[in-house]
């Protein structure tokens, strides 16, 4: 519980509340956004809602405050979190974890940002070069990252598009060594596709407004993004809050810092100029052969790639096959198929581009020459930053991917948050009690267990050669999990005649009903990528296309194993995310977007709510409050309180704290209320510290 702030500005902390409603919390919520108080506690979590405009709250001053100060003695902050992070990592050589949680635009990527300079302004007092360059080149990452995995769009202007955990490794010292970075679930099908006012991904703006004439001319591209179909698609090519010219500038210098070679940063350029290209080309059909409509294309693609003319020409416009025989034939594409083609392929350049990109980074911030013999243990602090909750009008399988990762990560949080309570009642010799909450693993099986899951089903009807159509497959879905207490099959529609089916099922997240669309699922399930493009790929001249190509040195009559499919490529990333953090020691951001304006003003009391809703606070409020609201080490509650109790003012004769916090528990009669540990008190509802908290505000 923050102390240091009046009541005029609401409850600093949530379990405070007189009762946990959602008319209070929403309230508290509400008046703090207004008074600029962007953060409140609910015990140990944070809070935070997207203030829209500068704040100045994160200087210097700030740090020095936060620093190795205990959670409950300043306002609620992150820096806060990040302190009791990085002390039970350094005090207690334990592995923390913070993640941030949150719709997009609710502020994560910010949070995620000043967590990480507060973890670079506390450590390494005696600056020590090569942790220094260690701290550099963990920040640069950011910027990197950023450029390719982050794109404008009608939310966000600076909207991640991909999840992404860090973790940061720390010697014995508490100084930064190293790191590593995950990356999950990049939105691929930005990079040929984007909604009216949305863009591409950054790093294609950055390059077409800031690329010098000299690299422009080499990748054979203008200045200019109105000129390629892939980054025109939302009619906005540029945004009010970036300039693109000087973060290609920063992205190159940073590229630089991190350690990438000319060579490399050069392959990086001509991938995305091979992307550009790839948008530009059209075929055209004289009603049998599919033919290219202009074959400069081509050129621009076989010079960028390092690959032969004819060999990508072929590559675009027939596939190889294999006949029942065994004989392999060259079967040209239809208008359509050679569309798709050209489509998967730009995606997949971009997709490979992105995690090569991250593999390179955690190459060079990879902990080497570690010996914890020498330099005692190895801990590590993991920041997670990936995407809420999302339910739009029109839900597909990104969606149903990225709720199933919350339902995953809601597990956790109640998992831990419960376990951490009753470690520390034990801890403390308090009795525990059993705390009644909504257990969502229902849901998390009805998506992911083996044979009978969604994601199974799923799989199942990708692998079934044929035609399975994405409605045969809702089918197969609604008989098995039609009476599944979490899952609505939607039947025949008796009031519209025309339509035979709904192309769609409900899932009852923890957060709230998400109807899916079933339009795709298949498809983007598959992600399907001719053979023939890997094998370009993974023939090219270029060392680092080769490299991001393995895959291409199968020829078609080898490839035999069928690869993983997205949902479950997906489902194991997120399985070892989740092992991953339940071994540390958690600490939770939560984050809250106030309206859909961008507006630093609005408190929108319904789109809040909702998200107070989905974001499952209350619940959280609940199990903080249903053993003990309130804690506090006797000497530290003795020192706040002892004015209000005549055996103590101004100092207590007894034989220890506790017994003088006793004599004030008595005084004001709420000795029913609290429980006695080896260290601390222990409080079970607010009101009772108000009383004290009244009383102690009148004599001073
Ligand atoms: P998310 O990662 O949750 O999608 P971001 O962190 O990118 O959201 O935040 C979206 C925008 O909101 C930022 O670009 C910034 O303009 C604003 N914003 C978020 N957090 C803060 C903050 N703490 N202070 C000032 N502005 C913020
Ligand atoms: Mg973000």
């Amino acid at each position: 519980m923050a102390e240091l702030e009046g009541l005029e500005f609401g409850k600093s902390d949530f379990v405070l509340l007189d009762e946990v409603t959602m008319e209070q919390f929403m309230e508290n919520l509400k008046l703090r956004f207004e008074k600029g108080r962007i953060y409140t506690f609910i015990g140990e979590v944070v809070v935070s809602v997207n203030p829209y405009k500068q704040m100045d709250i994160y200087g210097k001053d700030a740090i020095d405050a936060y620093r190795g100060r205990e959670l409950y003695e300043n306002p609620p902050h992150l820096y806060a979190v990040a302190d009791a992070a990085y002390k039970a990592m350094k005090r207690r050589a334990k592995d923390t974890c913070i993640v941030i949680s949150g719709e997009s635009g609710a502020g994560k990527t910010e949070a995620s940002k000043y967590i990480m300079q507060y973890i670079a302004a506390i450590t390494n007092p005696s600056q020590r070069a090569e942790v220094e360059s260690v701290k550099n080149v963990l920040l640069k990452s950011n910027c990197v990252l950023e450029a390719f995995g982050n794109a404008k769009t009608n939310r966000n202007d600076n909207s991640s598009r991909f999840g992404k955990y860090m973790d940061i490794n720390f010697n014995f010292n508490g100084d930064p060594t190293g790191g590593h970075i995950n990356n999950y679930l990049l939105e691929k099908s930005r990079v040929i596709q984007q909604q009216e006012g949305e863009r591409n991904f950054h790093s294609f703006y950055q390059l077409l407004r800031g690329g010098s004439d000299e690299l422009m001319g080499s990748l054979h591209l203008q200045n200019d993004p109105t000129h390629y179909v892939y980054t025109r698609q939302g009619a906005a090519v540029s945004t009010a809050s970036t300039d693109d010219r000087a973060c290609h500038k920063a992205v190159m210098a940073a590229l630089k810092v991190i350690g990438f070679t000319q060579e490399e940063i050069g392959s990086i350029y001509k991938i995305l100029g091979t992307i550009l290209h790839l948008g530009n080309l059209e075929f055209t059909t004289d009603g049998e052969n599919v033919q290219l409509a202009s074959e400069d294309c081509i050129r621009h693609i076989a010079d960028l790639t390092a690959t032969e003319y004819e060999n990508v020409k072929k590559t675009l416009l027939f596939r190889t096959v294999a006949t029942g025989g065994g004989e392999v034939i060259d079967k040209g594409h239809s208008e359509n198929e050679a569309t798709y083609g050209r489509d998967a392929f730009a995606k997949a350049l971009y997709e490979r581009l992105f995690a090569w990109i991250v593999s390179r980074i955690n190459n060079v911030i990879e902990v080497k020459n570690y010996n914890p013999a020498l330099h005692g243990k190895n801990t590590v602090i993991g920041v997670l930053d990936i995407y809420g909750f999302e339910i739009f009008d029109n839900n597909s399988f990104e969606q149903f991917c990225i709720n199933y990762c919350n339902e995953k990560l809601q597990q956790l949080f109640i998992e831990l948050i419960l376990r951490q309570e009753q470690e520390e009642y034990e801890r403390e010799g308090i009795t525990w009690q059993h705390i009644d909450y909504f257990n969502n693993q229902i849901i998390v099986d009805l998506v992911e267990q083996p044979h009978k899951g969604i994601i199974s089903i799923l799989d199942e009807a990708c692998l079934t050669v044929g035609k399975v159509t994405d409605t045969v497959c809702l089918e197969s879905m609604n008989n098995k999990l039609g009476q599944h207490p979490h899952y609505t099959s939607r039947k025949l529609c008796p009031t519209d005649k025309t339509m035979e089916f709904h192309r769609d099922f409900r899932i009852r997240h923890y957060a709230g009903d998400v109807t899916y669309s079933v339009e795709g699922f298949l498809d983007k399930n598959k992600d399907p990528l001719f053979q023939d493009f890997k094998r370009l790929m993974y023939n090219s001249a270029d060392p680092v296309l080769k490299e991001m190509w393995p895959d291409g040195k199968l020829s078609i009559t080898e490839v035999t194993k069928r690869p993983l499919t997205a949902a479950t490529l997906f489902k194991n990333s997120i399985i070892a995310l989740v092992d991953r953090l339940a071994c540390k020691e958690p600490y939770y951001v939560r984050c809250i977007k106030p309206n859909e304006v961008k507006s630093p003003m609005l408190f929108d009391d319904a789109r809040c709510q909702h998200q107070v809703a989905y974001l499952g606070l209350l619940e959280n409020v609940r199990v903080r409050r249903a053993g003990f609201a309130y804690r506090q080490p006797y000497a530290r509650f003795l020192q706040r309180y002892k004015m209000t109790c005549e055996y103590t003012w101004p100092n207590h004769l007894m034989a220890s704290d506790r017994e003088a916090v006793e004599a004030i528990v008595v005084q004001h009669g709420f000795e029913g209320d609290v429980a006695y540990g080896h260290t601390k008190l222990f409080v079970r509802t607010p009101r009772s510290l108000f009383t004290l908290e009244q009383e102690r505000a009148a004599l001073i």
